[in-house]
């Protein structure tokens, strides 16, 4: 049956060169990709799959309960056509040269081509060892999948340009990991997640030939990706590496300008983790902010240091950008171009940055002073520990006359903190709405521009713990009901949204709540 609905077409297993080897075995490869099979695993029982997804590859939902379906989406049957692969890439892991590192858990099993005429890879995560496995299983526990499953979609929903995922997939098989590093590993249930992107193409991919001297390949990934993933460059040599790199600056510039405004922290910044198409990938320990704090980091790995906390993206975007630029300064005869590019990414995201200032405090413009409104409601939010998305919710009130410091009790995690802070938030009250009555805009128009600028559902880590909690006992209720709610953000009046989204108490410091470590 699938069979028959998907096409495929296979392009970057055709133009780009093969290792010669075909062992799983672990390795070091000077070839692009490597055909491995998935690993078959015992019981493949379907969770969920992203409705949405399956609409654009053309798959009607009833296909997906056949058995069929979970057969191939585990990787238990792969369909004539398919080419299953794992390719190789490299990166800097919290800011030092890790060398090779590869598909270790993901194998990419075709690209498809959607009725649009759109292409996908679909990827299978958790599908087995391959030859960039090192030491590990190449699977993936049920928390990760889910996680990573649920927010591909939940962010795709948001507005934020993300991967996506098709299905959730349990396999009957255990994985064993040691959540805490503390030396107690623990049997927990495996999964594989099916994601889909245009390009699962990294920033490692080009680091890697580049860090080997391989000038050659380089040259492949690049001139493979242009023609592949950004057909609209019609130039060639230099010209088209050019302007390929400043799309890949500036649509980097998109994607982290937009984990800013709804909060989102990646957690693991490496280069390996970031697509040329700027799209959010490899959702590990990521987290939302809950109380606004440009400190946060939901990644116990990076508690020390901290390079990847909140407030640090953009800066350490731009870092990876510069990193990728190095990697391709071997195509060009002078620097100039890539400086060019890395100028357009400050730019960008200088623009988008206020842009996002405007809409999310429902202004027509954004002047250099309503910057500074908007530090201050920040540092406001920071010093008195408040919810971030409740606060931006709590100022998109019916008229002017209902904008009052109660409005923000909900917001408030602390009402100490809160206190000490009332004076502060009642000047700031004064001075925005003195700003808002002084805006060409109707209060309408402000509202409709807050509200689809300020979500109301965050796909917050508490929220995908409890649901992940029921799943491992086998009830998969509460995977179905975020799916759904995930759907409709922006959308003031649904579960999880408002004071019952907030984070509780019991969440402040609990495991896979607040603090997530990257084993997965
Ligand atoms: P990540 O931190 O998830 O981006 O992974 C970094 C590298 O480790 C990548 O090369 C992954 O493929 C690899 N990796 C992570 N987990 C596993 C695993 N369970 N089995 C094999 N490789 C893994
Ligand atoms: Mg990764």
């Amino acid at each position: 049956m699938l069979q028959s609905i998907l096409s495929f077409d296979n392009r970057l297993v055709e133009k780009l060169p093969q290792d010669p080897d075909t062992e799983r075995s672990v390795r070091q490869v000077s070839a692009a990709w490597s055909a491995v099979a998935p690993e078959p695993v015992s019981a493949p029982e379907l969770i969920a799959t992203s409705p949405d997804m399956m609409r654009v590859l053309g798959i009607p939902p009833e296909v997906a309960t056949r058995p069929e379906f979970a057969d191939v989406f585990s990787g238990n049957t792969v369909l004539p056509g398919m080419q299953p692969h794992a390719t190789n890439y490299g990166g800097h892991q919290f800011g030092h040269w890790a060398g090779q590192l590869g598909d270790g858990r993901a194998i990419t099993l075709a690209e498809v081509i959607a009725s649009s005429g759109q292409h996908w890879e679909l990827q299978l995560k958790g599908a087995g060892r391959t030859p960039y496995s090192r030491h590990a299983d190449g699977r993936a526990v049920l928390r990760s999948s889910a996680r990573e499953f649920l927010c591909s979609e939940a962010m795709h929903f948001l507005g934020v340009p993300t991967t996506r995922a098709l299905s959730l997939i349990a396999t009957g098989d255990a994985v064993v990991r040691d959540m805490f590093y503390d030396g107690h590993p623990k049997a927990e249930p495996g999964a594989i997640v099916c994601r889909a992107s245009p390009s699962f193409i990294r920033f490692g991919h080009f680091q890697l030939p580049n860090a080997r001297g391989d000038t050659a390949l380089l040259h492949e990934w690049v001139t493979f990706c242009i023609a592949r993933d950004f057909p609209h460059i019609s130039s060639s040599g230099e010209a088209a590496y050019a302007q390929w790199f400043e799309e890949i600056c500036v649509r980097t510039a998109r994607m982290v300008a937009e984990w800013m405004r709804v909060g989102f922290v990646h957690g693991v910044m490496n280069t390996d983790n970031m697509s040329v198409l700027g799209l959010t990938i490899d959702y590990g320990p990521y987290g939302f902010v809950d109380a606004f704090d440009p400190d946060f980091t939901p990644n116990t790995t990076d508690a020390q240091g901290r390079r990847y906390r909140f407030g640090w993206q953009p800066r350490i975007a731009y870092w990876n950008l510069q990193q990728l630029a190095l990697a391709l300064s071997p195509l060009f005869k002078d620097a100039s171009p890539l400086q060019a590019g890395l100028e357009a990414y400050a730019l960008t995201y200088g623009q988008l940055d206020r842009q996002n200032a405007a809409r999310k405090l429902g202004l027509s413009n954004c002047t250099d002073e309503d910057m500074q409104l908007l530090r201050d409601l920040q540092a406001w939010m920071h010093a008195g520990e408040v919810d971030m998305t409740l606060c931006f919710n709590a100022l998109n009130v019916e008229t002017i006359e209902d904008l009052r410091a109660e409005s923000f009790d909900d917001a408030c995690y602390d009402s100490e903190k809160q206190s000490a802070q009332a004076e502060t938030l009642t000047q700031w009250l004064d001075r925005y709405k003195a700003r808002a009555r002084a805006d060409v805009w109707s209060w309408s128009e402000r509202m409709q521009t807050m509200r689809l600028a300020n979500p109301a559902f965050i796909l917050r880590n508490w929220i995908v713990q409890r649901a992940i909690e029921q799943a491992e006992t086998g009830d998969y209720q509460g995977i179905h009901d975020l799916l759904d709610v995930l759907q409709r953000p922006y959308d003031t009046h649904l579960g999880y949204t408002g004071r019952a989204g907030r984070r509780p108490d019991w969440a402040r410091n609990a495991p896979g709540c607040s603090m997530l470590s990257c084993s997965s």
